[in-house]
């Protein structure tokens, strides 16, 4: 009866998730249909405007499905002693421009002798991306984001720290649950991919935050090989 549990409750999971899922990319695809009945008898001034919304929407079924596509199984993953220094640092060269532009500081304050930690690359450096992105887009006007990373006993550490717009408690509880968003172009996915992530290296993710000063994120990861993977 367990394993009946068990799978019934994944069913449900999923059965949540389609249904997000379609009512996500029905909202842009009704939208759409719209707009290309309206195109053919639009004038040339009006047409830009249409299609020029037309292709916002267009992308933002792109990045539903881009970051669907990345908790989608299944995926050649392989498991490899992974250097987060260099993975920090090239993460931060990825979203610099993002954080000039809105005059975000960006500091890494990384200890000697961070050991690899036993991880798929790429899942890593999608979950950095994901967090450093929401940080800089938590801010709306200037400040700095702190980095660390630190050496624990079996594990590491790496803290992301902003100074936006921070989450308010009832909503630090439920991070994570797909689709949820407070920005107008955010599809609500990223956070679920991070914990999927996270939960495949057999780490951590632990959220604080206090509203209108900031958010801190906190992943540990071992350094060992996780039993089982
Ligand atoms: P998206 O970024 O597309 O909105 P995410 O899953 O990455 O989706 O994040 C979900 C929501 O969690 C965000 O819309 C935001 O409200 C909140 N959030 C996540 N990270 C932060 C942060 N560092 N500061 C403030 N709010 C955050
Ligand atoms: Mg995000």
């Amino acid at each position: 009866t367990e394993e009946l549990m068990l799978k019934s409750e994944k069913l449900s999971v999923l059965g949540e998730l389609a249904a997000g899922v379609a009512h996500e990319i029905r909202n842009p695809l009704t939208s759409l249909k719209g707009f290309t009945k309206l195109l053919s008898d639009a004038d040339d001034g009006i047409r830009q405007e249409y299609l020029r919304i037309m292709e916002s929407e267009l992308n933002r079924i792109n990045d539903i499905v881009s970051e669907l596509m990345l908790v989608a199984k299944p995926q050649a993953v392989s498991f490899e002693y992974t250097n987060i220094k260099d993975l920090i640092y090239s993460v931060v060269r990825l979203l610099e421009t993002q954080a000039i532009i809105k005059n975000i500081q960006i500091w890494v304050n990384i200890q000697d002798k961070i050991p690899p930690v036993y991880g798929v690359e790429n899942q890593l450096k999608q979950l950095f991306i994901n967090l450093l992105k929401n940080a800089i887009e938590s801010m709306d006007a200037e400040g700095e984001i702190h980095i660390k990373i630190e050496n624990r006993n079996h594990s590491i550490v790496i803290m992301i720290m902003d100074q936006g717009c921070g989450i308010p408690p009832e909503r630090l509880k439920t991070l994570g649950e797909p689709f949820y968003t407070t920005k107008e172009k955010g599809t609500g996915l990223g956070l679920m991919v991070c914990f999927k992530i996270i939960e495949e290296h057999g780490g951590e993710i632990r959220f604080s935050s206090v509203e209108g000063q900031g958010t801190k994120v906190e992943i540990e990861v071992p350094t060992i090989p996780v039993q089982g993977v």
